[in-house]
C-alpha cells in the first residue's frame, strides 16, 4: 500500500506512522509517501487524518506501478529526457568494454557524428571466466568521460560491485546495473540516493515480477529516474546466446510507470542478427535500444562476435530513424 501524507503531516508523525505501519517512507515531488508490504490492505482509522490519498496495490511492484502513477515517468540526463511527454527513444551505443583511448574516441566520434547523445563502454567487467579481459576499471572511465566531454556525449557504464560504485556515479551521467549485479543489494541501496539516472538491465534467470521489485528498492531509496533494460533471458535455446524477452517487454510497457529499453546485442550475440531486432525493438515505441559497436570488431577483447563496425551501425541507425518516424517516437 502506498500512503500518500497530507502536506501539513510533521516529520516525526510521518517517522512515527512509518513505524507503526512497517512503511518505507519516500519522498517525491514535494510528497511524503509511506510504502508498507503490499499484504497490508487497510489502515488504523486513527491515521485517516493524516493521509491524503492511499493506493492498495496488488504485489509488491508498488511505486513502479501504473496505478500509482500512469504515464511513463520521466528520465534525465544532460539535455536527454526519455519517458515523461517525449516521445524520445534513446539509442545507446558504443563498445563492450573500453579498451584504449584511441578505441573509444573513434566510438564517441561516430556517435557525434550520427547524433547519437548517449555513450556507453564498460570498464568494470562482469566476465564469466577469470581469464578474460576484465576492464580498464578507473583508468577505463576516465577515458570514457574524456570521450563523453570531448565529443559532447553522455556516457553510461557498469557498476560491477560497489567497491567503484563512488567513482561510477562521479563519472557516469548514467549509472548502469548489469544482468549479474541487479540482485546485490549493496549496489541497489546506493543507487536509490544517487541523483543519477540509473539503467537496471534484467537478470537473465529474473522473473518480470523479480526485475520491476529490485528497480522498487531504487525508486524506494528516493532516486525516481530508473530505466528497466530487458537484455534476454535463458531458455532452452542454444543457437542464440539468450531470447530477446519481447513479451517481456511489452508487460513491462503495459504494466509499469518506468521507462524499458531494450538490448538486442546481448540478447542474440551474433552481430547479424542485431539490426533486424534492433528494428524491432523500435517499432515496439519503447524508450531505447542498446547497441554494442565496435571500430573492429574482430579483435574487440570481450563480446566480439556480438559487436557491429561501424559501417553496419550506421546503416542500422539510419534505418531505426524511419522505424522510429514510423511509430511517432524521435531517436536521441
Ligand atoms: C553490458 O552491457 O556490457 C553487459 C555486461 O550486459 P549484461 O549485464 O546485460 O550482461
Ligand atoms: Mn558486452
Amino acid at each position: 500500500m502506498i500512503i500518500q501524507l497530507k502536506n501539513n503531516v510533521t516529520t516525526a508523525r510521518a517517522t512515527e506512522l512509518a513505524t507503526a505501519l512497517q512503511a518505507i517512507q519516500v519522498t517525491q515531488e514535494g510528497a511524503t509517501l509511506l510504502v508498507t508490504p503490499s499484504a497490508i490492505k487497510t489502515i488504523n482509522p486513527a491515521y485517516e487524518a493524516d493521509v491524503d490519498k492511499i493506493f492498495v496495490m496488488e504485489t509488491d511492484i508498488q511505486l513502479a506501478h501504473p496505478s500509482f502513477m500512469s504515464g511513463k515517468r520521466s528520465v534525465q540526463w544532460g539535455k536527454n529526457t526519455i519517458g515523461g511527454t517525449s516521445n524520445n527513444s534513446v539509442v545507446i551505443g558504443g563498445p563492450c568494454s573500453v579498451e584504449s583511448r584511441e578505441q573509444i574516441m573513434q566510438s564517441a566520434q561516430l556517435m557525434q557524428t550520427l547524433g547519437i547523445s548517449t555513450l556507453r563502454g564498460g570498464c568494470y567487467k562482469p566476465r564469466t571466466s577469470p581469464y578474460t579481459f576484465q576492464g580498464l576499471g578507473l583508468e577505463g572511465l576516465k577515458l570514457l568521460a574524456e570521450a563523453g566531454q570531448k565529443y559532447n556525449l553522455s556516457v553510461i557504464t557498469e557498476v560491477k560491485d560497489s567497491s567503484h560504485i563512488e567513482e561510477v556515479i562521479e563519472h557516469t551521467n548514467i549509472i548502469q546495473v548489469g544482468a549479474k549485479a541487479m540482485y546485490d543489494h549493496s549496489i541497489l541501496k546506493r543507487c536509490g540516493t544517487a541523483n543519477k539516472p540509473v539503467l537496471l538491465k534484467r537478470g537473465f534467470g529474473t522473473t518480470l515480477q523479480e526485475f520491476v521489485q529490485a528497480a522498487e528498492f531504487i525508486l524506494s531509496g528516493g532516486n525516481d529516474q530508473v530505466i528497466l533494460c530487458e537484455r534476454g533471458i535463458r531458455t532452452f535455446e542454444t543457437k542464440t546466446r539468450f531470447t530477446l524477452d519481447l513479451c517481456g517487454a511489452a508487460y513491462l510497457k503495459h504494466h509499469t510507470n518506468l521507462p524499458v529499453i531494450l538490448d538486442p546485442s546481448h540478447a542474440i550475440g551474433y552481430a547479424y542478427g542485431v539490426p533486424d531486432l534492433s528494428r524491432a525493438c523500435i517499432a515496439m515505441g519503447i524508450e531505447g535500444v542498446l547497441i554494442e559497436v565496435h571500430p573492429n570488431p574482430k579483435v574487440a577483447k570481450s563480446d566480439a562476435s556480438q559487436q557491429l563496425n561501424h559501417q553496419e551501425f550506421t546503416d542500422l541507425f539510419n534505418s531505426l530513424n524511419s522505424v522510429a518516424k514510423a511509430v511517432g517516437r524521435n531517436l536521441i
